[in-house]
C-alpha cells in the first residue's frame, strides 16, 4: 500500500463500515496466522488453497502454523471460542485485513492481498442468504465498480453433493479420453473443477455433464427458490449458473460470485456462500452460516477513482532550530495540522515547500523576528512568537 492509495483504501473501509455496520454487522479481526489444521479442515484438503497455496511454517515449539489464506474458518473458530452462540442469532460480523496465498502473481492476483468480508452465523433462513448478497451488492455499487455481474447457484446438502460427485466422476471417466490431462488427473480428487477448465475438449464434454442444480432435494430447491424470490424483491439482477464452482469445500446450498467485465482474467470481485457444514467439521458443534469476501485491490481496480482530499495543513513552520521546533509543538498541542521544515532548505526553498504542502499560514522565525505569512493573500506581518498559534486558530487575515 503506497501513500497515493491510502485515500481509496480508506474509502473501501468507510463504505464497508457504513453499509455493514448499518445492517448490524460488527467488526472482528482474527490473527494473521492460525494452526494449519484450522485451514486444512475448514477449507478442505482437496482445494487448491490447501494443496498448494498456503504459507505454512513450523514455530519453535514444533507447531504447524499458516498465514491465513481466507477469513471464514477463523471467524467461525472465534464465534465458537468466544461463546457467540449464546448471543441473539445470527451473529453478524465483518472483517478487513491482509490474506496470503502462494499463487503466481499477475494483474489483480497477489500473494498478499486484502479482503473485506462478512459472515452471518447461526441461522439458515434464506433471508440471511439474500441479505448478505444485497449487502455485497451495495458495497460494490457504492465503490462505483463497473460492468458487474452476479452469478448464483446452489450446492445443496453434502449428501446430494456426494451422490452427484459420484455421477460426475462416472461421467468424466466415461469421457476421459476427451478431457485435458489436468482434469483427468484430478477426476477423483476434485471433479467439479472440470467445469472451470478452459480447453475446448473438456468444455465440450462438460456441456453434456449432469448438473447438481437438477438434483437438489425438495428442501434445498425450496431454500434456493426462497433466496431468489428475495433477490428479485430487492431488485438485484443475477444469472443462475449451474456450473458455479468455488475453490472451497465447505460451501453448502447458496453460492454466489460477483465479477466485473473491466478486470480481465482475474474477474472475480467477491463471492461467498453458505457453509452449514463448516463449524461441525471444525469440531465446534453444528452451526449454520453464510458469508462472503471481496478483494480490496480488485474493488479498487474496478471501482471509480474518487480520492479523498488530503488533510489541510494549517501552519508551516519555516526553520529547524529549537524555537521553531517549540512553535510547531505548541501549534500541534492546540490541535492544528502542522508541517515543519525538516531538510535545511534555503528560505526560498522553504516557501516553495510550504506551498507544496498547501499550508494556509507560514511562520518564519529568524534573527529579525517572528513573521506570519498568509498564503492566501501573500501578506506577511511581524508578531510576538507567543501570538502565532492564536492568530492561526482565529484564521484571521491581516488588515
Ligand atoms: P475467494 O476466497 O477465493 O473467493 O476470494 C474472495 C475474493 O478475494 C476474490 O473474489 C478476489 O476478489 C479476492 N482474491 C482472492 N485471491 C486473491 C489474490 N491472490 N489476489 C488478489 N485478490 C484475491
Amino acid at each position: 500500500m503506497l501513500p497515493e492509495q491510502d485515500a481509496a483504501r480508506r474509502a473501501v473501509e468507510s463504505a464497508a463500515r457504513s453499509i455493514l455496520g448499518g445492517a448490524g454487522y460488527r467488526r472482528i479481526e482474527t490473527p494473521t496466522f492460525e494452526h494449519t489444521d484450522l485451514f486444512a479442515r475448514g477449507v478442505g484438503a482437496s482445494t487448491d488453497i490447501v494443496q498448494k497455496e498456503m504459507y505454512s511454517f513450523e514455530d519453535a515449539g514444533g507447531r504447524s502454523l499458516t498465514l491465513r489464506p481466507e477469513g471464514t474458518a477463523p471467524v467461525v473458530r472465534a464465534y465458537a471460542e468466544h461463546g457467540m452462540h449464546k448471543a441473539p442469532q445470527p451473529v453478524k460480523l465483518w472483517y478487513l485485513g491482509p490474506f496470503f496465498r502462494q499463487e503466481k502473481p499477475q494483474a489483480g492476483r497477489f500473494r498478499q492481498f486484502w479482503q473485506v468480508g462478512a459472515e452471518a452465523i447461526g441461522s439458515d433462513d434464506p433471508a440471511v442468504d439474500a441479505e448478505t448478497i444485497v449487502l455485497l451488492h451495495a458495497l460494490i455499487r457504492e465503490l462505483g465498480v463497473e460492468g458487474v455481474n452476479l452469478r448464483l447457484g446452489s450446492l445443496g446438502t453434502p449428501e446430494t453433493r456426494a451422490d452427484y460427485r459420484e455421477q460426475l466422476i462416472a461421467y468424466l471417466r466415461a469421457n476421459e479420453d476427451r478431457v485435458s490431462p489436468e482434469v483427468r488427473a484430478r477426476i477423483d480428487l476434485n471433479p467439479l473443477r472440470a467445469f472451470d477448465a478452459d480447453d475446448p475438449g473438456t468444455r465440450e464434454v462438460m456441456q453434456g455433464a449432469p448438473l447438481l442444480l437438477d438434483q437438489l432435494t425438495a428442501e434445498d430447491a425450496e431454500h434456493f427458490a426462497e433466496v431468489r424470490a428475495r433477490l428479485d424483491a430487492a431488485e438485484i439482477p443475477y444469472a443462475i449458473d449451474p456450473t458455479l464452482v468455488r475453490g472451497i469445500d465447505y460451501y453448502t446450498r447458496t453460492l454466489f460470485e460477483f465479477t466485473s467485465d473491466v478486470l480481465g482474467a482475474q474477474s472475480a470481485v467477491g463471492g461467498g456462500g453458505r457453509y452449514d457444514r463448516l463449524a461441525q467439521e471444525l469440531g465446534l458443534g453444528a452451526t449454520p452460516g453464510i458469508g462472503w469476501a471481496a478483494g480490496v485491490e480488485r474493488l479498487l481496480l474496478a471501482g471509480e477513482q474518487r480520492p479523498e482530499p488530503e488533510p489541510v495543513t494549517d501552519l508551516y513552520v519555516a526553520g529547524t532550530d529549537v524555537p521553531a521546533f517549540a512553535l510547531a509543538a505548541e501549534a500541534r498541542r492546540a490541535g492544528l495540522n502542522v508541517q515543519q521544515e525538516l531538510a535545511g532548505r534555503s528560505r526560498k526553498g522553504q516557501m516553495k515547500q510550504a506551498s507544496r504542502t498547501g499550508a494556509r499560514w507560514v511562520a518564519i522565525l529568524d534573527d529579525e523576528g517572528t513573521f506570519l505569512k498568509d498564503m492566501e493573500t501573500g501578506e506577511q506581518h511581524e508578531l510576538e512568537p507567543t501570538a502565532v498559534v492564536a492568530h492561526v486558530l482565529k484564521g484571521r487575515h491581516f488588515a
